[in-house]
């Protein structure tokens, strides 16, 4: 099946419906690459994108934003890497999103994204996003107490509320020209096992373990419970949510560049149209005169009629 099929089939089109274990973290529709194939596939898809992604900078009237969620060792940064290897630096932003600063404590949870949108033209990626306020901070909710909400704005209605205010969010960027695509990568808790203990077990990848993402694991089903929860909240049209397989690292990298590269191509993506006018012909002679002798420059200059 071509790829363009099977991303349907991982976007969350019935949100009311919709089950996260619906989705089998290690399916790979049955598309198992060997290292070599995947190596090939993987630089064909870089090098659609960044075509892609130099008319989408030239055009410079849509943002696209990728937001991608998961569990610690899901694969994030390997995406972020993935996709962006290849295309052209200055068309792409990656903000890594943590636990908020005292100062973006003082203020409401989308003023700091807000800031971190991309510009028109560009490829910017939330590495976590404002989704953690309905994800961390509803584990935790100690992190709601430092965000000093007055008293009877932090109820039980709060989740709900920011449901709203994210919808209401994203389809606002939606009419103003900022294409958002959301990805949650789901590995199973065996997975996520396995490649604790290989950061463990390898001197070279032992920095990227921290304790505290074992505390995390310890509370895994109430995670998915949120998760759950808010893919159903904030699906939408405009804004989906596309649950990737992860387990397996291969599959769901070839998956989120072809949801980008499939959401690029909808855009109907075109270079801008520059007229040959009479002022770009002056100025296109008078380079071609530079460059002649002076004496001759005038007398045997042919000059071939630029193509329209
Ligand atoms: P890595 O793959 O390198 O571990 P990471 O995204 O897990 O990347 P960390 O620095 O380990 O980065 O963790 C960032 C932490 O910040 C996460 O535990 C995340 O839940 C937390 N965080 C992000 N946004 C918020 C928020 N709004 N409030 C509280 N915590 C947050
Ligand atoms: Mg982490």
């Amino acid at each position: 099946m071509h790829l363009s099929k099977i991303i349907k089939r991982f976007r969350v089109d019935k949100p009311g419906k919709f089950r996260l274990s619906s989705i089998d973290p290690g399916d790979t529709c049955g598309l198992d690459l060997d290292k070599d194939e995947l190596r090939e596939r993987i630089a064909k898809d870089v090098k659609r994108l960044s075509e892609r992604q130099e008319v989408l900078y030239a055009q410079d009237r849509w943002a696209v934003l990728m937001i991608i969620q998961a569990m610690d060792a899901a694969g994030k940064d390997g995406i972020v890497q993935h996709v962006m290897s290849g295309v052209n630096p200055q068309g792409v932003e990656v903000h890594s999103f943590k636990a908020p600063s005292p100062q973006e404590l003082e203020h409401d949870f989308l003023w700091r994204p807000a800031q971190r949108l991309p510009e028109r033209g560009r490829i910017g990626i939330f590495n976590r996003s404002y989704y953690e306020e309905t994800l961390v901070v509803r584990v935790h909710p100690e992190f709601l107490d430092k965000q000093k909400l007055p008293a009877g704005l932090a109820g039980k209605d709060i989740w709900n509320e920011r449901f709203k205010s994210i919808r209401a969010f994203e389809r606002h960027l939606a009419r103003n020209g900022t294409k958002v695509l959301k990805f949650h990568l789901r590995m199973s808790k065996e997975e996520q096992r396995q490649r604790f203990l290989d950061r463990l077990d390898q001197p070279a990848k032992r920095w990227k373990f921290n304790m505290a993402d074992v505390a995390e694991r310890a509370r895994w089903d109430e995670y998915m419970e949120v998760y759950e929860e808010m893919i159903r909240e904030t699906a939408t049209e405009e804004a989906p949510w596309y649950v990737i397989p992860a387990d397996n690292k291969g599959f769901a990298r070839l998956l989120v560049a072809a949801v980008l590269d499939d959401a690029l191509d909808d855009l109907d993506l075109q270079f801008p149209k520059v007229a040959n006018s009479p002022e770009l012909q002056k100025v296109r002679q008078a380079l071609l005169d530079e460059g002649m002798p002076k004496k001759v420059a005038k007398k045997k200059l042919v000059v071939k009629k630029p193509a329209e």
